[in-house]
């Protein structure tokens, strides 16, 4: 049966993004995309809730038999109080951006990390970073140190305006793997930078286009990768870096590979056979330089990286 059909007899499962806003949000394009491509009878649909309504709401939706949900902002502490189970990587996030309803029961799962990792080992294949430095403490921060210890990186500088929260995530993450974390403050960036080989921007500054949370070094080492959490607009410390030469990837790719990773989640099925690249494609993610094969060549080698 076409989806057409499908349509006309209302016999589409469905999927979901809960969240205030969701008008921006670029998670319908990117996985109708996908569900076009795959020919599954599902489609996703954005629900901008009212937050007194959330728990309803999502309980609601398991009864109405949805498949699914994403969960953004500001929701996804809520989320992850509301269901049955959990993941292991949601357990340790303390909060979920996918539900999956089945046999009545809310389960919930944290994507940002692995999807962000996805994004940095398909963007810059055979890289091993070794001394990452993360700008940030909030909860993007927080998906993205699982996914560092996760991976076996063996150093983490967190560098963050409060140094209380940054302690908190240290002590949180140091006892989950071999990774040695050390907190500082983000003047010490220029200092740092030249011994890391990756750099994570993970912290709300540059959402203007105008600020940056750090002062750039006289030399950016090319060698070192910037990942940038924000997406669209290059904010200003993404155009400096790139302008330096170094590769850079911004919150786009992450974007895309956790919604590549909910699908997986659920499809019960490996990330393999999920068409990422048409999801990127929706959104012009592989039209993007570390996308589209024009920044091979200028990334990092192990050898290449010089250490303190
Ligand atoms: P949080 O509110 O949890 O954390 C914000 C972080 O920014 C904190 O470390 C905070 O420092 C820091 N910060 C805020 N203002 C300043 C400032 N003026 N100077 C220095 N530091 C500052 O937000 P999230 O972690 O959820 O999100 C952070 C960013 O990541 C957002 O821009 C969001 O769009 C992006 N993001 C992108 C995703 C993607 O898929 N690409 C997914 C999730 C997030 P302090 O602790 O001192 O307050």
């Amino acid at each position: 049966m076409s989806w057409e059909e499908r349509l006309a007899r209302a016999d589409l499962k469905t999927l979901w993004l809960l969240g205030h806003p969701v008008g921006h949000s670029l998670s319908p394009r990117i996985q109708n995309a996908a569900l076009q491509a795959l020919g599954a009878p599902w489609v996703y649909l954005a629900a901008d809730l009212d937050p007194k309504n959330f728990e309803e709401a999502a309980r609601g939706l398991g009864q109405l038999g949805a498949v699914g949900a994403n969960v953004t902002v500001p929701f996804k502490e809520r989320a992850w109080a509301l269901c049955d189970e959990l993941s292991d990587r949601a357990r340790v996030m303390g909060a979920c951006n996918v539900l999956s309803f089945v046999d009545g029961k809310i389960h919930g799962d944290n994507t940002d990390g692995v999807g962000w990792l996805r994004a940095l080992e398909l963007g810059v294949p055979d890289f091993y970073p070794r001394r990452a430095l993360v700008l940030g403490a909030g909860g993007a921060a927080r998906a993205i140190l699982l996914a560092l210890v996760e991976k076996g990186v063996p150093q983490i500088f967190i560098l963050n305006r409060s140094f209380e929260r940054a302690n908190a995530l240290k002590e949180q993450f140091s006892g989950l793997g071999a990774t040695s974390i050390t907190v500082t403050s983000l003047d010490r960036f220029p200092q740092l930078v030249s011994s890391g080989d990756l750099v994570v921007q993970t912290t709300s500054v540059g959402l203007d286009r105008l600020s940056s949370p750090v002062k750039l070094p006289l030399v950016w080492p090319k060698e070192v990768v910037l990942s940038e959490l924000i997406y669209g607009e290059p904010t200003p410390l993404l155009k400096a870096v790139r302008e330096r030469g170094a590769m850079v990837c911004d919150g786009l790719a992450m974007l895309v590979f956790q919604a590549a990773e909910s699908l997986a989640r659920w499809m019960n099925c490996s990330f393999e056979e999920i068409p990422w690249r048409v999801m990127g494609q929706a959104v012009g993610l592989m039209a993007t330089p570390i996308f589209d094969g024009s920044m091979r060549g200028c990334g990092p080698t192990v050898e290449a990286i010089a250490f303190e």
